[in-house]
């Protein structure tokens, strides 16, 4: 095994996109490092709320926020966890993110779905008719900024990584989902507080799961294993297996694409949507008929319901 570019010791990964043999300090230390930059490239101060699903990058996210935040004072950190009421397994999530959250200290807000909206996500889903990972998005962004927002958080955490980013523009650039290139997020979205928008951070934006995989196991961190019963049958798994072949040839091809459409986006002429606020719940929309996706949807829901 080679040694740590670092210190003397064995490597225990070759981080491939960088030709970067670590230890395992000197890896945990890379890794707070990157995610550092982007909160220091975007000045990021004040109280930040942190999506945690209770997955292995949601979980690496809080326990790297929380590590910055005891050395930085200007950052304090939340807990946040939406029990989407998907069976057993919202139930299992709750309780390592509970059980973690005690055990680092660090405050939990848990947002029980049908408790405070009525319906659970499948309920969603199948009255609908919408697939579940489509109303899962569309709920979980609303609860994110409007929770936010009502308790007076600066920004919304959440953990996006390389591999989930890259596949779902491949995934647009394979299907001709210009609506998705276009709208392409990067790492930060400036908040709107006029328009009721929180600021939205991903600051695992360019780190991969495996990366985030071993960072949780570096540090004892629990995660929930199995997999939420609702993804089976998404059709992102199909554009992720992609990437294997593509990143044995190319190990920066992930990191590339993803910075080649962001480039390309800033470089487009395109009218910026225009925000509005939802008539019916007052959070911003760009929707031309100025009701919010989440509106529409429990629109739907009721009406299918009824
Ligand atoms: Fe929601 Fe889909 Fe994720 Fe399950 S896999 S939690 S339904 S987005
Ligand atoms: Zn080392
Ligand atoms: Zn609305």
């Amino acid at each position: 095994m080679r040694k740590c570019r670092f210190c003397e010791r064995p490597a225990i990964v070759r981080l491939r996109y960088a030709n970067l043999p670590l230890c395992d300090e000197h890896f945990k230390k890379y890794y707070m490092g990157r995610i550092k930059k982007i909160l220091d490239k975007h000045r990021i101060r004040g109280e930040i709320l942190v999506a945690v699903s209770g997955g292995k990058d949601s979980m690496a996210l809080l326990h790297a926020l929380n590590e910055i935040s005891k050395v930085e004072d200007s950052i304090g950190i939340t807990a946040f966890h939406i029990n989407l009421g998907i069976y057993d397994y919202s139930q299992k999530s709750e309780d390592v993110v509970k059980k973690f959250a005690k055990e680092i200290g660090v405050v939990l807000i848990t947002y029980y779905l049908k408790k405070e909206i009525g319906h659970t996500i499948p309920e969603i889903a199948r009255t609908s008719r919408r697939p579940p990972c489509a109303v899962c998005g569309i709920i979980k962004r609303w609860v994110f900024n409007k929770v936010a927002y009502e308790n007076g958080f600066d920004y919304v955490a959440t953990g996006h990584n390389i591999d989930d980013v890259s596949t779902i523009l491949l995934k647009a650039l394979l299907t001709q989902d210009i609506y998705t290139i276009i709208r392409a997020q990067s790492e930060f979205s400036p908040p709107k507080i006029d328009m009721k928008l929180v600021g939205r951070i991903r600051p695992q934006f360019y780190l991969s799961e495996m990366e985030n995989r071993l960072y949780v196991e570096l540090n004892n961190i629990p995660v929930i294993e199995e997999a939420c019963p609702l993804s089976i049958g998404a059709t992102t798994h199909k554009y992720r297996s992609i990437w294997d072949s593509i990143l044995r040839m190319n190990p920066a091809s992930q990191i590339n694409l993803v910075r080649s459409i962001l480039k390309l986006r800033s470089q487009m002429i395109v009218d910026e949507p225009q925000l509005v606020q939802c008539k019916k719940c007052g959070y911003p929309t760009e929707s031309k008929a100025g009701i919010c996706a989440f509106c529409r949807l429990m629109e739907r829901v009721h009406r299918t319901g009824e």
